[in-house]
């Protein structure tokens, strides 16, 4: 069998490395457009402290947290070690008192049912400050040890890179498909045909597009993101964990004395692939004003990114109902890189004809209209 996998992110990439790994026959093609989700993504991979509480959307992040410990193991027997990530540990700080309370009940809740993510502790103010210095003096933290961060630059590069060791193809280019009876065919920017048994669509914020052709009305938009990246040059950042202060922002810091400073969530922007002042200032002032350290910090960069966002939280994974040899991975929104490693291998799964880990019927795709 021969399957194509259109877009590489975090969620082609996993699926690309799950067939090569089952010895199926791949081929990959990318176009990297600017504001791909997987190159902006801030990595956090940590989610019992969300406040969101959708059963079926927990239930998929929660199974992509525990996936990660095997994955990395995976790629590295594979020789495959630069991959960005981190046990760090995460900071659940609240400026609130009921909200920090509430936070400290839902995540002993979440917990239980999670050995992966280590003994939570209270830690003091100065206890949370020895772990992340910058952090303002008056905050009380809970100490998650088993979160993580990754840099899904790399892994991503690191999935697609060890599936081709494995004798799967990738091409950069843009394609479009177009319907053939009940089968969806798919053509490259030349129009010449890339054969395919099976084609499977992770074409993140760009799913919609793609697919229309085929008669879907896929309910995919891009929800932009504007991300900052400060650099605390001499300082030895990389086993900082992670900075959840129990709003839609965050901190997090990488191993060349980098911290990151998320994210806008702006859901009307379209594809416009700008840093706004807007943008700029609320991250910066969410960020100041939790982690105060951080004002003298180097400014280095803003990065963007569309994430694939749904009518609702859920993933949309598996086959698309009336297309014969169409199967769908998107809609990962703000919780991509924490689910995609384990929903690409479950979509590897599917288009083998294997059963999933977890039943895919509450996320399945829409058909023709
Ligand atoms: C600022 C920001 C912070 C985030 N932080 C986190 C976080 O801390 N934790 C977390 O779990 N998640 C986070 N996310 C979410 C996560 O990044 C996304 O959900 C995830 O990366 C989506 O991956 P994807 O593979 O579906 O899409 P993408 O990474 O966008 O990849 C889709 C690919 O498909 C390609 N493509 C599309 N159409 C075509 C075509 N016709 N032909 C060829 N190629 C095509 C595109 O070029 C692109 O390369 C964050 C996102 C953003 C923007």
């Amino acid at each position: 069998m021969r399957v194509l996998i259109i877009g590489a992110g975090i969620l082609g990439a996993s699926a690309a490395y799950h067939l090569a790994s089952q010895g199926v026959e791949v081929e990959i093609v990318d176009e990297a457009h600017q504001g791909k989700a997987t190159m902006a993504g801030a990595g956090i991979v940590c989610p019992w402290a969300t406040k969101a509480d959708e059963p079926d959307w927990y239930r998929m992040y929660a199974a992509g947290a525990r996936f990660y410990d095997g994955l990395i193991e995976g790629l590295k027997a594979k020789g495959e070690t630069d991959l960005g990530y981190g046990k760090v540990g995460a900071l659940v700080v609240a400026e609130d008192r009921a909200e920090f309370d509430a936070a400290a009940e839902r995540v002993a809740r979440r917990v239980k049912d999670a050995p992966e993510a280590g003994t939570v502790r209270h830690l003091t103010p100065a206890e949370a400050r020895t772990l992340f210095p910058p952090l303002r003096e008056d905050l009380d933290a809970i100490h998650i040890p088993g979160a993580a961060r990754v840099d899904a630059r790399l892994l991503s590069a690191a999935m697609v890179r060890a599936a081709v060791a494995m004798g799967a193809k990738f091409r950069s280019d843009y394609v479009t498909l177009k319907l053939d009876g009940d089968r969806a065919r798919c053509l490259d920017s030349n129009g010449t045909e890339i054969a395919a048994d099976e084609i499977i669509v992770t074409a993140g914020a760009w799913a919609s597009q793609i697919l229309r052709p085929l008669g879907l009305d896929h309910p995919v938009v891009p929800q932009k993101g504007q991300i900052v990246h400060l650099r605390l040059p001499g300082v030895a950042t990389a086993k900082w964990p992670v900075v959840l202060p129990m709003s839609s922002h965050y901190m997090l810091a990488f191993d060349d004395s980098r911290v990151v400073i998320g994210a806008t969530r702006e859901n009307n922007s379209g594809f416009d692939y700008r840093v706004t002042a807007a943008g700029e200032y609320e991250v910066l002032g969410a960020g100041l004003n939790i982690a105060p350290g951080l004002a003298n910090a180097t400014l280095i960069e803003t990065r963007i990114g569309f994430r694939p966002a749904g009518e609702t939280m859920n993933p949309i994974l598996g086959r698309v109902p009336g297309i014969a040899n169409l199967t769908l991975g998107n809609g990962l929104g703000a919780g991509g890189l924490t689910i995609g490693p384990f929903a690409g291998a479950q979509l590897a799964r599917v288009v083998t004809g294997q059963a999933t880990d977890i039943p895919l019927d509450r996320y399945a795709p829409q058909g023709r209209g």
